[in-house]
């Protein structure tokens, strides 16, 4: 789905807030000369089960930069940050997409200048809506819409890869949508045919709670207790993981449980995606430790 464009370096950050990220990065190394880039490589990284070695072999495979060519190889790259709760503002406080609103640490001059070119802007799902998960995610996917229609002029959605080509070409800021909670489907798998005629290319399958489809990192029973956790996906949960496979709508494995992160791995035949780390620092960062998930999430 996501392509290079202007070079050969292709940035993706996986963090929230990718302008901001960086600015913090900036100002954290502002006053020293070089800085340590990790050139990470997971065949030689993972090959090692020793933390040390590890360690010793990201080391060695580090460069230094000068600040100057780490803000350019930056600025030339393509960004694309998979996961950006912002639209949630809008919502909550009528966050506007042109304004340096004090309660975010986004919008369309804060992304430009931060030198985002895609933003994945998340629908998540809050607990105060989540009875009514399906109709709010198609009211924040409208919201992002009628941002788009005001600002048609530097923001437009993309559907697909040539339309980030196209679009970021062009000069304008690139948008796209995922989901952040599965709750949104409902009950109806055909929900997923309708989210992605609507423009949504990934669904997270939860959020920080267990719902219709499966067990979240939070609430999975027996979480971190034993070896194989109870708790994975449930039946209408296979079926929506098989649905998105179908129709080649992303699986988000981002706040998963460990049993239903299983379920996903062993069922589908596409590639799946983490779009940010898990909030409440359990699954997935336990995950990212332990070589054996690693490599089945690469083998995947
Ligand atoms: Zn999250």
């Amino acid at each position: 789905m996501f392509s290079n464009r202007r070079n050969k370096y292709f940035v993706t950050l996986l963090f929230c807030g990718a302008a901001e990220l960086f600015g913090a990065f900036c100002f954290l190394f502002c006053k020293q000369e070089k800085v340590l880039l990790n050139a990470y490589n997971k065949d030689t990284v993972f090959k090692s089960d020793s933390i040390s070695e590890k360690k010793d072999t990201i080391k060695k495979n580090s460069v230094q930069m000068d600040l100057h060519e780490v803000i350019k190889l930056h600025y030339e790259s393509t960004v694309i940050d998979s996961h950006n709760d912002y639209l949630y503002q809008v919502f909550k406080r009528g966050a506007e997409f042109g304004t340096r609103d004090k309660f975010t640490q986004s919008g369309l001059q804060r992304f430009t200048e931060g030198g985002v070119d895609v933003q994945v802007f998340a629908i998540w799902i809050p607990s105060s809506e989540e009875k009514r998960a399906n109709a709010f995610a198609k009211e924040q996917i409208s919201r992002l819409k009628r941002i788009e229609a005001k600002y048609s002029g530097e923001f437009e959605i993309a559907y697909n890869s040539a339309d980030i080509d196209r679009i970021i070409k062009s000069g304008k800021f690139c948008g796209m949508m995922g989901i952040e909670d599965g709750a949104a489907v409902g009950n109806d798998a055909d929900n997923v045919n309708e989210f992605f005629k609507l423009g949504i290319r990934y669904i997270g399958l939860t959020w920080n709670r267990s719902n219709l489809l499966g067990t979240s990192a939070k609430d999975e029973p027996a979480h971190g207790k034993t070896a194989e956790p109870a708790g994975g996906l449930t039946k209408f949960g296979f079926e929506v993981v098989k649905r998105m496979d179908e129709i080649g709508m992303l699986i988000d494995v981002s706040h998963i449980g460990e049993g239903a992160f299983w379920d996903v791995v062993k069922t589908t035949k596409n590639p799946i995606i983490a779009s940010h780390r898990c909030d409440n620092g359990e699954f997935p960062r336990r995950f990212y430790k332990r070589k054996r998930k690693v490599n089945a999430y690469a083998g995947n």
